[in-house]
């Protein structure tokens, strides 16, 4: 029988990608997770809340970095990485200081992210966010709130949360990390250039991804 078991390190592309929460406070009409039952690319991603340690993640990393080339080191998920930032945190700074140590060859840290982390942890983590990751890719999604909240559906205490992404956005760009890039999923009744003005007028990068179908 085909092991199954939850991957909390996995490749995918030139990354190498950290799934440390399934837990996020929003339940998007495109989020794949559900409609992938889990899975990406052959991966289980159901932790089944058994959420890793910082330790647990590093050594999963120590362990499958030498396998391959990387290019970047990404807290991605599927879920919401700032729910667990002491172990994003953790991990985080450790990469920095392998970088620091020209452990591997040139990486980049990443947090994929949908821009809640100030609200989910009731106070500004970006400054904390700059001692553990290079780079921010913060999902905005919707050119207001009432369209944020149609289509990201966030639970209980987060349905004011569109503009404590904005200004999340705004902080990132104003810490100076190495990018901001600040997206919106394509085919959702959003409408792109509206999320662009929005994102450039934060002083980020927009970029329009893909809709994820069912498989
Ligand atoms: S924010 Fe991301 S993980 Fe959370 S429901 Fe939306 S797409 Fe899924």
């Amino acid at each position: 029988m085909a092991e199954n078991t939850a991957k909390i390190v996995y490749r995918f592309g030139q990354g190498v990608y950290l799934n440390i929460t399934n837990r996020c406070p929003n339940l998007c009409v495109f989020c794949i997770k559900t409609k992938w039952h889990m899975d990406f690319h052959g991966n289980n991603l159901n932790l089944e809340n058994k959420e890793p340690t910082a330790q647990e993640v590093l050594s999963a990393l120590a362990a499958e970095l030498p396998k391959a080339p990387f290019k970047e080191i990404v807290f991605c998920g599927y879920g919401e990485s700032t729910m667990r930032l002491p172990v994003l945190l953790e991990v985080g700074r450790t990469l920095k200081q392998w970088q620091a140590e020209g452990k591997y060859s040139a990486f980049k840290i990443r947090l994929n992210t949908n821009g809640l982390g100030n609200l989910i942890n009731r106070r500004n983590i970006v400054p904390e966010l700059k001692s553990a990751v290079d780079i921010l890719n913060i999902s905005l999604n919707a050119e207001n709130e009432t369209l944020w909240r149609k289509l990201l559906r966030p639970s209980n205490g987060y349905e004011n949360g569109f503009s404590s992404v904005l200004e999340f956005i705004k902080l990132c760009v104003q810490a100076g990390f190495d990018r901001v890039t600040v997206s919106c999923v394509e085919k959702t009744g959003a409408d792109p250039k509206a999320v662009r003005t929005l994102a450039e007028q934060c002083g980020a990068i927009f970029y329009e991804r893909e809709y994820l179908d069912e498989k």
